[in-house]
């Protein structure tokens, strides 16, 4: 597993669940959504009503759980929580809905990867609280409806893209989650290092924030690393050269870039020669995934700048070059498109 990587690993587990923040207000950043988040939970209190169901979208790490159960906690409600992947069949989520209590809150992770035939039963779930199940087959088949609790269905994607129409429009309040700016992250890795006992300077926090693209999850996985690395080779403070000296030794660079990230962008200039280049032909180059290129490696490299997608495929900026201290000597068509574009 990638260090760098912003889906969940097995050494997160645990730490994750001691940093989560509890409420709102110790929620650090995403001022935009927060904002909405608790005008809609403050008037749902007020009315004593359940919440409307929310859609959280942005790449992972970004703190889509955290704030799933921050809302359950402000409406003083029960979470339940899934994942699209782990509702199989009609009855799983029967039995999961069946079980709510009024008010309850439902988070269902990665709900882009429910099955159409679950997706089916949730929409009347979502919208009339009801169940419609069907008993038998064939002719003697007969349907039932079920009445089920008020409850609240959070539901958490990368990309909101990638979710069938009728079911994005029964959200009633939909987020979009950003990466976090060097100083939201400061801060997150300061909180967790207060948790973790860890002693660390301002400027160590940054220094560990500017590496970890933008992603709490990341930037408390390396506060970990740093941890480790500080008590055995300094005196056990985080300040900035010892972060520095321990992320080097982690092969994370100044910017949050690892050797898969520096890899697929020397492959651009050094076989395609700046791009443009497919994404197929360019995933099959450094022998990955396309959607492993596309989902996890290139939204950071366009959020600093590194990579473009064009309608003739991804290239690389000059801005690239220079991280990676090659001259940048490339002409023709592509050097306009670059131009156009910065
Ligand atoms: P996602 O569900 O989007 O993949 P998580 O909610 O699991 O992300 O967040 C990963 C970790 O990052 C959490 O354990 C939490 O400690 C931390 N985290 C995320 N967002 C914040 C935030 N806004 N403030 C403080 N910590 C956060």
């Amino acid at each position: 597993d990638r260090l760098l990587s912003a889906s969940v690993q097995l050494e997160d587990s645990e730490l994750e669940t001691s940093l989560r923040p509890k409420k709102l207000s110790e929620y650090i950043g995403q001022a935009k959504v927060k904002e909405t988040i608790d005008i809609f939970v403050q008037a749902a209190k007020q009315r004593g009503e359940p919440l409307d169901h929310v859609l959280l979208f942005g790449p992972p790490g970004l703190g889509k759980t955290t704030l799933s159960n921050i809302i359950a906690n402000e409406m003083g409600v029960n979470i339940r929580i899934t994942s699209g992947p782990a509702i199989e069949r009609q009855g799983d989520l029967a039995a999961i809905l069946t079980n709510l209590a009024p008010g309850d809150v439902l988070f269902i992770d990665e709900i882009h990867r429910l099955s159409r035939s679950v997706e089916e039963i949730l929409y009347p779930a979502m919208e009339d609280f009801a169940l419609d199940i069907v008993l038998g087959k064939g002719p003697g088949a007969r349907s039932i409806r079920l009445e089920l609790p008020k409850f609240t269905l959070i539901g958490a994607t990368t990309r909101a893209g990638m979710l069938a129409s009728p079911l994005r429009d029964r959200f009633g309040i939909i987020s979009r989650l950003e990466f976090y700016s060097t100083e939201d992250l400061a801060m997150i890795i300061t909180r967790a290092a207060g948790i973790l006992r860890v002693a660390i300077e301002r400027s160590g926090a940054e220094e560990i924030a500017r590496r970890s693209r933008g992603t709490p999850r990341i930037a408390n996985r390396l506060l970990k690393r740093v941890r480790d690395y500080a008590q055995v080779r300094a005196a056990g403070e985080i300040t900035a050269a010892v972060a520095a000296e321990a992320l080097e030794f982690f092969e994370v660079d100044s910017l949050g870039l690892d050797h898969t990230d520096r890899q697929l962008l020397r492959t651009i200039i050094e076989k395609f020669n700046g791009g443009p280049v497919g994404l197929d032909t360019l995933a099959a180059s450094i022998s990955e995934e396309a959607d492993t290129v596309e989902d996890v490696l290139e939204p950071f490299l366009m959020q600093l700048g590194f990579l473009a997608r064009t309608p003739r495929g991804r290239i690389v900026t000059p801005l690239t070059y220079r991280h990676l201290g090659i001259p940048c000597q490339n002409t023709g068509s592509h050097q306009v498109e670059q131009k156009t574009l910065f």
